[in-house]
């Protein structure tokens, strides 16, 4: 997932917690084969492959990723969208791109960007993208997902404390060395070192999107590598966005939603969300919180 993970368990019989840690090593590594858009071998790159083409049938596990994918598209109008990967030939965060794409060509591109041009059969376990040049990619959800599946790997095995973090999204359970609540710190976007605020983390997730992780600079407005699906430009204003909630997968979903949406829309959609709270670095560094955010400033 291009993505450094980490993976940690408490236990007092080290072989217990190294089996643990070894089997949610390998479950990244299998979900990596079949959700990844770089491997040519996965089932998502057929599936981008035979776009406009023919349905192509893949397992139960990606058809249900795909359809959780859909339902929040629907939730957040669009503003997350997994058919948002068609624009990566136009937009590159990797240094590469030295001046704007020009108006035709990101639309052009963003035309191809329509959840509701992945077509989902359910009985045949079938997903075809209607259009040619369509693609898909789970660079906004897979993380959170792989995260949850090493979790449950990990209890599966007896593992009662644990941490599993992909690259800032994390999710915690149980207690730490010191049978304390896990406490996770949320990273200053202009010094990514540093922590601007803890949190304690009960059994759930902390999903943290920033634009330190990948921008580029046009005209001293700094874009973010997320894109707005329904301009085809990305994403102005915020510089991170975290959320906690208890399904890492979700959380990881909607940090990259509200990016989009923006803090007025974002914090109406999560504000509306039980169980789901979000806290919101503005460009001006201004912290924002949702309604029910605790935060806990020391370490
Ligand atoms: P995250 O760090 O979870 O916010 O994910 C950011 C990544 O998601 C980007 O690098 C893209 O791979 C992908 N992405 C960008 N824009 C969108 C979008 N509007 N909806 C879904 N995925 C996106
Ligand atoms: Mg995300």
């Amino acid at each position: 997932m291009g993505s450094r993970f980490e993976v940690s368990a408490i236990d007092p019989d080290p072989k217990i917690a190294w089996d643990g840690i070894n089997a949610a090593i390998a479950e990244i590594i299998r979900i990596e084969n079949l959700i990844s858009s770089w491997n040519p071998e996965s089932q998502t790159s057929e599936i981008n492959r035979k776009a406009g083409i023919m349905p192509v049938s893949v397992d139960q596990e990606l058809f249900e990723l795909i359809q959780r994918a859909v339902q929040i598209s629907k939730i957040t109008d669009g503003a997350f969208d997994i058919t948002y990967a068609s624009m990566d030939k136009v937009w590159k965060f990797d240094g590469s791109m030295i001046s704007m794409p020009d108006s035709n060509t990101v639309r052009q591109a963003s035309s191809r960007t329509d959840y509701r041009k992945i077509q989902l059969d359910p009985g045949r376990r079938e997903v075809f993208l209607k259009e040619k040049g369509m693609k898909i990619g789970f660079g906004a959800i897979g993380k959170g997902y792989a995260a949850q599946k090493a979790k449950e790997k990990m209890i599966a095995l007896g593992i009662k404390n644990g941490v599993v973090n992909a690259a800032g999204d994390l999710i915690a359970w149980g207690r730490d060395i010191d049978n304390k609540k896990i406490k996770v710190g949320i990273a200053d976007p202009e010094h990514k070192d540093r922590i601007l605020s803890w949190l304690t983390v009960d059994n759930g997730a902390v999903v943290t999107s920033g634009d330190y992780e990948r921008f580029v600079m046009f005209n001293g407005v700094r874009y973010a590598h997320i894109i707005d699906p329904r301009t085809g430009y990305p994403t102005t204003g915020i510089k991170s966005v975290s959320i906690i909630c208890s399904n890492p997968e979700l959380a990881d979903a909607l940090s990259t939603s509200v990016f989009v949406l923006g803090v007025k829309q974002g914090l109406y959609l999560i504000n509306q969300l039980d169980g789901v709270e979000c806290l919101i670095v503005t460009d001006e560094n201004e912290l924002i919180g949702s309604n029910r955010l605790e935060l806990n400033n020391k370490s």
